[in-house]
């Protein structure tokens, strides 16, 4: 059997999947609200014949979906929500299309489809060439809100997996070989007593002042904090008005570090300080965990077999319109992110021919070497062993998380880059199936790495995930 016809028979379906990654992209909602992605998705594994089950962990639009049966358990991770204010058209200059409406700046529409291409390729291959083993689409809700694969973990659905494939859309074809931070989300809510705040300020007890004595003595924390933390906050609540002493006031924290162990002891100092400001202020304080996650844990193993999988396929080509778009973006990007962009490609060893990063990249030496941001595909790669890459679907010097990463991700230059990540999750995943050594090897090395700790959530069991916004 040869893997060359899988390829060919995805390039040959890629327009009805880039159709797909599009549709998503037209009709984007955030994180626990995605319907519309999610039945999309899920209609459409049910007629390729997978059995879809949805509701995962009680989060409406997180969905598993399966095919085949027996051993080895392969997944392959999807997300497909959006981030909000991110609106923008498919356009090399600032246009959205909705003022203030949520848009695919991190490029989600293309996770999930491509996915979903590699695993529809995949069972007809798998079924044409008798070959054995369940294999799993995973849809995978709030991935911008970093807490819905924790929900779903909780659920246990990674549980049985012996192995599993993901990828992010980028600026280049790589190995991801780094590791993201672990991240804690948490707010805080004082309750004091209003009061006259000019006429009888004395009988006042101010929840905002809690709040901004919590945010000074965060601020103070910082100093003493390992290397690499972040803390950042949002006030979430700071009272109605001037003259009225506010008795409710909330403050949202993000706290990041390189490991779980290192933000649980944030976790634990933060809630001191808040304690602290309760007490000065004489209001009281409760908290509330909205995320928790792990950093993520890279498996070279399952990096190597999907490089070696890279290394199958052509480069992408693009077309002269394509070229003109990526430097008209570029433009309207500041000249020094797009200098220390070009600097530090260069040194990853990427040929500086043109504005759409071509070849593709292993670095090895860059294993688990801390990269500043967070994901909730962190708690997965503490289950099982995960390989994951990035393709280029946006022009050098796009940073994600703007409007022209929107734009970007919602063009051809997009659609070719996932296509070429579903290529290399369906080949990794195939090898998989047909070579036992390879899930041998990844689990030694997962269980080496992980260093005897064992996967346990980091959000507590009583904290529900949120409702869809209808
Ligand atoms: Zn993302």
């Amino acid at each position: 059997m040869s893997k060359q016809q899988l390829f060919d028979a995805m390039t040959a379906s890629q327009h009805q999947f880039a159709s797909i990654a599009k549709d998503i992209w037209d009709h984007p909602q955030l994180g626990y609200s995605e319907r519309y992605a999610s039945t999309l998705q899920q209609q459409t594994l049910k007629e390729a014949g997978f059995r879809v089950s949805a509701n995962i962990g009680e989060v409406e639009t997180a969905f598993v979906a399966e095919c085949s049966s027996g051993s080895p358990i392969i997944g392959i991770l999807g997300e497909f929500d959006a981030l909000p204010g991110l609106s923008q058209a498919v356009s090399p200059t600032l246009e959205p299309l909705e003022k203030d409406a949520p848009g695919h700046g991190c490029g989600h529409n293309l996770l999930g489809t491509a996915g979903l291409e590699a695993v529809i390729a995949l069972k007809k291959y798998m079924e044409e060439h008798h070959i054995e083993g369940t294999l799993r689409y995973y849809g995978c809700s709030a991935e911008e809100l970093l807490s819905g694969k924790t929900f779903m973990a909780r659920a246990g659905v990674f549980d049985d997996l012996d192995l599993v494939y993901t990828w992010h859309p980028g600026t280049f074809n790589m190995t991801t070989n780094l590791s993201m931070q672990a991240l804690s989300s948490v707010e805080f809510f004082f309750h004091g007593r209003t009061a006259h705040a000019a006429a009888a300020p004395h009988l006042g007890r101010s929840a905002l002042d809690a709040v901004e004595l919590t945010n000074v003595g965060a601020n103070y924390l910082r100093e003493h904090v390992p290397d690499g933390s972040r803390i950042h906050y949002q006030i979430t609540n700071g009272g109605l008005a001037p003259n009225v002493v506010p008795d409710n006031a909330s403050v949202l924290y993000f706290l990041r570090g390189k490991n779980r162990a290192e933000v649980d002891d944030l976790l634990r100092r933060l809630h001191l300080v808040a304690e602290g400001a309760a007490m000065m202020t004489e209001t009281t304080v409760t908290a509330e965990i909205k995320a928790g996650c792990y950093d993520t844990l890279p498996n070279l193993t399952l990096n190597e077999v999907m490089y070696d999988n890279a290394q199958l396929l052509p480069d992408i080509s693009y077309t002269a319109e394509e070229q003109a778009f990526a430097r008209t973006l570029q433009q309207n990007i500041d000249p020094s992110v797009v200098a220390g962009s070009k600097a530090s490609m260069a040194q990853m060893g990427f040929q500086e021919t043109t504005d759409l990063a071509q070849g593709f990249q292993h670095i090895p030496q860059m294993f688990r070497i801390p990269m500043p941001g967070s994901s909730d595909i962190g708690d997965v790669s503490w289950i099982t062993p995960m390989g994951q890459i990035m393709t280029t679907c946006a022009p050098s010097a796009v940073q994600l998380h703007t409007w022209q990463a929107t734009a970007s991700f919602g063009s051809s230059i997009g659609m070719k880059g996932m296509h070429l990540a579903a290529q290399i999750m369906a080949g990794a995943a195939l090898d998989s199936f047909t070579n036992p050594d390879i899930i041998q090897k990844a689990r030694e090395e997962f269980d080496r790495n992980r260093a005897g700790i064992t996967y346990k959530p980091a959000i507590p069991d009583d904290v529900k995930p949120p409702q869809p916004v209808a």
